[in-house]
C-alpha cells in the first residue's frame, strides 16, 4: 500500500493507494489537513492508519435530507477544529513535563515505553491536568513511565484473547448477540494502561470494500442484533466513512442497535459533530455510545456541552471507567466519578479491573481492594450510580463480575 503527499502545508492530497477503482476515485477527491499525516508520523508502528481515514469530511458533498434537519441544531463552536486538536497534541513526554512545568527527570528511563508507545496528549485534556503536580490522576494516564518496560507476571500482550475472537478481518465476536468491529487503530490519547497496546491493528480494513467479509458475516448470522464499533477509537475516522459503515450495519434486518466505544467526546469534545449525529443517531439503528472517562476532573463544561448535545439527539450514554492505581483507586474519587457521570447525562455503566496487558502492571489494584472501594460506593450512592465491577475472562461468554 502506498500513499503519495501531493503537497504539504496547510492541505495534503493523498493518490495512489491501493484501493479498488472506485475507491481511488473517491479518494482522490479527498484533501485532508496536515495534522492527519502528523498522526501517522506519531504513530509509525501503526502505519495502517492512513490519513484518508482520518480528519475532515469530504468537500462538497451534497447534505441529505436527515442531514440538513440536523444541521445548525447541535453544532457545538469550533466544531470543526476537532482535527486542528489532533495536530496540535503533544506527542513527547519531555515535552509534556515542560508544559506542565514537571520536571523532566520525572520520564527519566522511559524512552522505551514512549518509543513503543509514544506519547499523545490533546490540548483539551492538556489543559485539565494540575501544573506542576507528578501526582495528577490525569497526568498518570498519559505520562509514560519506566515500569512500563519491565516485565510482570501474568501480564501479556494480548490479556482478553482477541486473536482468539477474530471472526474476519476486523470482526471480533465474543459475546452472543453482539458483534465488535475494530475500525482504526488510531487514537486521540494514547493511555498507557490500554488493553488494546498491542493488537495487530494491520489487519483492520482500510477501504470501504474489505469490510464486505465482516458484513456479510454478520448479515448471515440472524442472531446478531447489535454492532459495536470499537478500535482504536472509531470516532477517529471522517463522518462519511462511518455513515457509509453505520448504513451498511443499518441494512441487515436483524441489526436493532449500533454502539460505539469512544474516549474522543472526553478528550476533544469538539469531534460531537452534525455529522456524528446524523450517522449515529438519525437513522433506523438505536444509538448508543459507550464513553470512556476515569475521574471526575475529566468532565469539563465543553465535554458536559459535547455530551449533551449527543443526549438530546437521542444517544443512550454509557461510561466504562478502568480501576486504576493513583489514578481513581478510592472511594471518593469513583464516587466522585459518578456523581459528574450523572450530572450530565451518563449512566456509569462498568468499572473495570485491569487488563493485565504487558507494560500496565503499575496500574493494577488489587481485587480486594476494588471490591472494598465498590462496597464503599453502595453505601454513599443510589444503585444506578454505582457501575458494575467486572474483569473480562478470556473465553468468557460475558464480562465476569467480581
Ligand atoms: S482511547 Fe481506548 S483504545 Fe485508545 S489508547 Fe485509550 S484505552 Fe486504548
Amino acid at each position: 500500500m502506498e500513499r503519495t503527499a501531493k503537497s504539504r502545508g496547510r492541505e495534503l492530497t493523498i493518490a495512489n493507494w491501493s484501493q479498488p477503482p472506485a475507491g481511488r476515485a473517491i479518494i482522490a477527491e479527498m484533501s485532508i489537513l496536515t495534522p492527519l499525516a502528523d498522526l501517522v508520523r506519531a504513530r509509525p508502528w501503526r502505519a495502517h492508519v492512513r490519513p484518508g481515514w482520518l480528519g475532515t469530511q469530504r468537500r462538497g458533498a451534497p447534505r441529505s435530507k436527515i442531514q440538513e434537519s440536523f444541521a445548525g441544531r447541535f453544532q457545538p463552536p469550533g466544531a470543526s477544529s476537532w482535527q486542528a486538536e489532533l495536530k496540535a497534541a503533544v506527542r513527547d513526554a519531555g515535552e509534556l513535563c515542560q508544559r506542565l512545568h514537571l520536571p523532566p527527570q520525572l520520564v527519566a528511563g522511559s524512552a522505551a515505553a514512549a518509543g513503543e508507545f509514544p506519547v499523545f496528549v490533546p490540548p483539551a485534556y492538556l489543559a485539565r491536568i494540575v501544573p506542576g503536580d507528578p501526582t495528577d490522576p490525569l497526568l498518570r494516564q498519559v505520562l509514560p513511565v519506566a515500569a512500563e518496560s519491565l516485565p510482570a507476571a501474568g501480564f501479556t500482550a494480548d490479556p482478553v484473547a482477541d486473536a482468539a475472537a477474530r471472526d474476519q478481518p476486523g470482526l471480533l465476536r465474543k459475546y452472543a448477540g453482539r458483534a465488535l468491529l475494530v475500525t482504526t487503530g488510531a487514537c486521540a490519547v494514547h493511555c498507557r494502561y490500554c488493553f488494546r497496546h498491542h493488537y495487530p491493528y494491520e489487519e483492520t480494513p482500510h477501504a470501504d470494500a474489505a469490510w464486505e467479509p465482516a458484513l456479510a458475516a454478520i448479515a448471515a448470522d440472524p442472531t446478531l442484533h447489535e454492532v459495536i464499533l470499537s478500535g482504536g477509537d472509531p470516532l477517529m475516522l471522517v463522518d462519511d466513512r462511518l455513515a457509509r459503515l453505520a448504513d451498511r450495519i443499518a441494512a441487515i434486518p436483524h441489526v436493532a442497535r449500533l454502539r460505539v466505544h469512544t474516549r474522543l467526546p472526553i478528550m476533544i469534545p469538539g469531534r460531537v459533530t452534525d455529522e456524528l449525529l446524523t450517522w449515529l443517531a438519525g437513522g433506523r439503528l438505536a444509538p448508543v455510545m459507550v464513553i470512556h472517562a476515569n475521574h471526575a476532573r475529566e468532565i469539563d463544561e465543553e465535554v458536559a456541552a459535547a455530551l449533551d448535545r449527543l443526549c438530546r439527539a437521542g444517544v443512550l450514554l454509557l461510561n466504562q471507567a478502568v480501576l486504576l492505581a493513583g489514578v481513581n483507586d478510592s472511594a471518593d474519587a469513583l464516587c466522585a466519578l459518578s456523581e459528574r457521570l450523572v450530572a450530565v447525562g451518563v449512566t456509569p455503566y462498568y468499572l473495570h479491573q485491569l487488563d493485565r496487558v504487558a507494560g500496565a502492571a503499575h496500574f493494577e489494584v488489587a481485587e480486594d481492594r476494588g471490591r472494598a472501594i465498590v462496597a464503599e460506593m453502595q453505601r454513599r450512592l443510589p444503585g444506578y450510580m454505582v457501575p458494575k465491577y467486572v474483569r473480562e475472562v478470556a473465553g468468557e461468554a460475558s464480562k465476569m463480575p467480581i
